[in-house]
């Protein structure tokens, strides 16, 4: 029956075409013309043929060829569709959208219907959906409630060369789950590298390779080691727009966030604002994970004539998103990375020299269309002996907490036994236990308590959902999913333009003034903003990023819903009160407490790290910086800051956590006491 419908579909083809002779082509008609052109379109009968011959293939590819957008049509046009869904993992939420709005376009459906997408904290899809494009922690968190995945009759792991840990534990469990479901096709599909291993991984799956197409890409170095990597990459974008015919490319830089991509742009705007007329146009395009979706579907716009496109992107461009017409890449050698001590606990997000590999696939994006040339912002001695062959996959490199709440809850008990594709350190797992143990997640055999498990329904870091469980006992669940939301967003609210600074700061001191730091002054933010009936303009009145708190909002509401579940009333609140807000959030966070030394700076109470405030907090410039500190999270750039700071009396670390605090630990503070929080002056 399948066979027929392929030829079918070729029959239908071959129809198109001949319409497409006779009748002007519309856009539409465009965009199915260009599927055909794809290096995968020649491959679409050899590799239907193969997976109806093995219920696992790894999928091997250039970047670009069509695997991600091409192959789950292809799966759906045969009719596995009707067995059931086809669905397909992406690492990046930014991916995950802008694919499957890129598929719905495809096949002319409207996003959320044939073909959606879903993702931490939003879904867009329905009883219509076949095609459905996901995250990988969405799905780990589907196995949770569908541990067989009968819902889908083919499951792509896309992108699989990136390693996420997500990526990493889904391998373990979809290797297990296709032995109880011979009809689930697996597809893992990967970038040209790795495939060997995967294949070894899943019990020596067949290899299917999409042969590349790539144009030849000269590789320049610099002479000497830049010391400072965005400005030399501004630099060398005006280069290339002013030595190089407009004609010849699209320009493609890698940096590693927003805030560079963001300072990036400002210098290119001024730049070449100074240069007037004497250059042609260039249209910056920035690119990375929060970046809200209408502006997504700008870096896909084709480049006007006349005008050229820089593309500021983080390494969700190295493989993930393809941008037609790139001729020149610029890799500044560096991306963001989380980094985690195993034998301090301490996690964060450093900026790490890449790979390799990476600089490889960054350099590739330049050749996909003509031959390109690759602008490398270190040297050829730094590119050989300092970094690294390949990138090292996140789950040697993370804080497992949550991946272990997360298997524990589908009953995998026995982790140091699990199937890992490679193996967590033995002492990276012993302290994401310990600290699920200290949180009271686990018992004293190992096994998932009451309060895990409550914990383990909501997506969040384990001590971002402590708080939330914990707010209850602190009356004040209303104000706590408010803080987690906007705790959530992974970037800040507050919005700083360069010509408004001190009016920015104004406005957000405003929110600060009533004490409690960082995590009441989004409290207060947020709840001021929801009193106006959540408007657009009381947002840019006081510099907060309308779609930041949009966000906010919606996480908010998904929290509220999960609430639900695990049986929080909801509906708790305890208006302006810092202490019961912070005792709630200390009781997630009290492994993060630091205590200010003599010398101005802070110590972490347990491994007596030297931290710092971060400089974007509102008590980064108080006079009389608080004793006590409890803090979101650290990152280190020139020095290791705390992010989201808030004040806190140690006494409370003994009565929240006495299995981890003694009286000596918090001792010495007794002689001052702590200032008493100030009222809101309005
Ligand atoms: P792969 O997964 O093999 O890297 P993809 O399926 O992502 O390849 O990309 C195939 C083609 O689809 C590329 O040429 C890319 O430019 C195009 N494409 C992908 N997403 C979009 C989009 N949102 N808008 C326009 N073109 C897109
Ligand atoms: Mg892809």
């Amino acid at each position: 029956k399948k066979h027929s419908k392929v030829k079918e579909m070729i029959k239908k083809e071959d129809e198109d075409d001949k319409l497409v002779a006779l009748k002007p082509i519309t856009e539409h008609e465009k965009i199915l013309a260009g599927r055909k052109k794809l290096p995968v379109f020649p491959y679409r009968e050899e590799f239907l043929a193969a997976v109806k011959d093995h219920q696992i293939l790894v999928l091997v590819g250039e970047t670009g060829s069509g695997k991600t957008t091409q192959i789950p049509q292809y799966l759906h046009e045969i009719g596995y569709s009707e067995l059931g869904k086809i669905g397909c993992t992406q690492p990046r939420r930014v991916a995950a959208m802008s694919v499957a709005a890129r598929v719905s376009q495809e096949m002319n459906v409207k996003l959320g219907k044939e073909v959606g997408y879903s993702i931490r904290f939003e879904n867009c899809t329905s009883e219509a959906t076949v095609i459905q494009y996901m995250t990988d922690g969405m799905l780990l968190r589907e196995i949770l409630t569908e541990p067989d995945l009968s819902s889908y009759s083919c499951m792509i792991i896309d992108e699989a060369h990136e390693r996420t840990l997500h990526s990493d534990i889904l391998f373990g469990l979809v290797k297990d789950i296709v032995r109880f479901r011979p009809d689930l096709k697996l597809i893992i599909s990967s970038a040209t590298m790795d495939a060997e291993k995967f294949s070894k991984y899943f019990d020596d799956a067949s290899i299917f390779m999409i042969p590349g197409r790539m144009f030849p890409v000269d590789i320049f170095y610099t002479k000497s080691p830049e010391a400072d990597y965005v400005d030399a990459a501004v630099v060398t974008v005006l280069q290339i727009h002013v030595s190089q015919p407009v004609g010849s490319g699209d320009v493609l830089v890698f940096l590693t966030g927003q805030e560079e991509i963001e300072t990036a742009t400002e210098i290119l705007i001024q730049r070449t604002r100074n240069l007037g007329s004497r250059i042609s146009e260039l249209l910056i395009c920035p690119v990375y994970a929060n970046l809200p979706s209408e502006q997504q579907a700008k870096i896909f716009e084709k480049t006007p004539k006349g005008a050229r496109k820089v593309v500021l992107a983080t390494n969700i461009a190295e493989t993930s998103l393809t941008i037609d017409g790139i001729c020149y890449v610029i890799d500044t050698g560096f991306n963001k990375q989380k980094s985690y001590n195993a034998r301090s606990g301490m996690e964060s997000l450093v900026v790490t020299p890449v790979s390799q590999a990476a600089s490889n696939q960054r350099a590739g994006r330049a050749g996909r269309t003509a031959p390109g040339k690759c602008f490398r912002l270190f040297t050829a001695w730094s590119f050989q002996h300092e970094l690294d062959a390949n990138t090292i996959p996140e789950i040697l490199r993370t804080n497992l907490g949550n991946v272990v709440l997360m298997l524990k809850s589908l009953g995998i008990n026995d982790l140091i036994h699990f199937d890992f594709m490679d193996k967590p350190p033995a002492d990276a797992l012993i302290r994401s236990l310990e600290q699920l143990y200290a949180l009271g997640a686990l018992n004293d055999v190992g096994e998932l308590t009451k309060l895990g498990r409550r914990m383990a329904e909501f997506p969040l870091e384990p001590m971002l959902s402590k708080s939330v469980i914990c707010s209850e006992k602190y009356k004040c669940v209303s104000e706590v999913l408010s803080t987690v939301a906007m705790l959530s967003l992974g970037s800040s609210v507050f919005y700083r333009p360069k010509e408004k600074k001190i009016m920015a700061d104004t406005a957000r001191m405003n929110f600060a003034r009533g004490g409690g730091g960082d995590h009441a002054t989004m409290l207060r933010c947020y709840t001021d903003w929801a009193s106006t009936d959540y408007s657009d303009g009381w947002c840019f009145e006081n510099f907060v990023q309308v779609r930041s708190i949009r966000r906010a909002r919606d996480i908010r509401e998904q929290l509220e819903n999960l609430c639900e579940r695990v049986e929080i009333d909801k509906t708790v609140s305890k208006p302006d009160d810092n202490d019961a807000l912070l005792k709630a959030i200390t009781s997630g966070f009290f492994y993060n407490v630091a205590k200010l030394g003599r010398t101005g700076d802070y110590q972490t109470v347990k491994q007596q790290r030297t931290v710092y405030i971060h400089p974007s907090s509102v008590l980064s410039k108080e006079e009389e910086p608080p004793l006590w500190l409890v803090y979101f999270e650290l990152a280190f750039t020139t020095k290791e800051f705390m992010r989201q700071v808030a004040p806190i009396d140690p006494s409370w670390l003994v009565e929240i956590a006495p299995h981890y605090y003694q009286q000596s630990d918090v001792e010495d503070s007794k002689a001052k006491k702590m200032p008493k929080s100030k009222s809101r002056g309005r």
